[in-house]
């Protein structure tokens, strides 16, 4: 069974800027969180990055926020400044036809430009932990009118050691707010962290198979290091192929590949 965007019953402005990204219709977690969050229901999911899941959560927000309200209405705790920075984005994107403000807030940047910025008023706050508790105890960042809370990658904020600081920013949050969890794995200590602070939460498990297209075959190849190059080339003589993309861990091996690949008559 699949939903049409039209069944979710989005804002006109949310389907207009959903329609120009190109999205024709929601991924299943789109489908089966976006009712849930409009309902009010906290969510529990468990799916990774490529499954949709930053719509899934921003939309319901989008529609459910009163923008140029004043106080910040959502907050979005994401472990990194690049999440962050990537969730604002997305953020923004989907909230441009209802004149949404949304500020990220992370380590590493002045707070005078982040204080400004929440001093004239922002509709939705996403950041990382550290940073936006150091903003609370500076009281420029209000949480008492925080409809929403979305714990984005909480795994790895929790194998990242910010557990503590999670737990004090939600307990500054009104109790009856809405909360969303998501999570690639759901070891004990998050479920811990969603039976203290969540209220009923309805689960939803993207499995993994989902997060990729039926027509691409996977395999893999175990090979010691200094073998890899050799069965590259291998692979490379015996399927048939056009053009290739590789991935490779560190700055270096790249570049170290592409000149040995070029070398072999593979330009790369
Ligand atoms: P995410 O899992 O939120 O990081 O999203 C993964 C990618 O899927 C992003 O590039 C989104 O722009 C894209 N995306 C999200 N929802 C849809 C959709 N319904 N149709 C097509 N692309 C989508």
């Amino acid at each position: 069974m699949t939903t049409e965007f039209t069944q979710l019953n989005l804002h006109p402005q949310l389907m207009q800027a959903v329609t120009e990204l190109g999205y024709t219709e929601p991924t299943p977690i789109q489908s089966a969180m976006i009712p849930l969050m409009l309902a009010g229901s906290d969510v529990l999911g468990q799916a990774q990055t490529g499954t949709g899941k930053t719509a899934a959560f921003a939309l319901p927000i989008l529609q459910t926020i009163e923008p140029g309200l004043g106080p910040v209405q959502a907050l979005i705790i994401a472990p990194t400044r690049e999440l962050a920075l990537q969730v604002s984005k997305a953020i923004y994107e989907y909230g441009r036809y209802r004149q949404i403000r949304v500020l990220s807030i992370y380590g590493g940047q002045p707070y005078g430009r982040q204080i400004s910025r929440l001093r004239k008023g922002v509709d939705i706050v996403v950041g990382t932990p550290g940073r936006m508790l150091d903003l609370i105890k500076r009281k420029a960042l209000d949480l008492s009118h925080i409809q929403t809370v979305v714990l984005d990658e909480a795994d790895e904020m929790l194998s990242m050691g910010f557990v503590e600081d999670i737990e004090t920013i939600l307990e500054q949050t009104p109790g009856e707010r809405q909360t969303a969890l998501f999570s690639a794995t759901l070891p004990s200590a998050i479920r811990r962290l969603a039976d203290k602070y969540m209220r009923d939460p309805q689960s939803i498990t993207i499995a993994r198979k989902q997060l990729t297209v039926a027509a691409i075959e996977q395999r893999y190849y175990l090979v010691h290091a200094g073998d890899k190059l050799a069965a590259l080339t291998r692979l490379f003589e015996v399927e048939e192929m056009t053009s290739a993309l590789i991935f490779a861990r560190t700055r270096l091996g790249t570049g170290e590949l592409a000149n040995e690949l070029t070398v072999r008559g593979f330009p790369a």
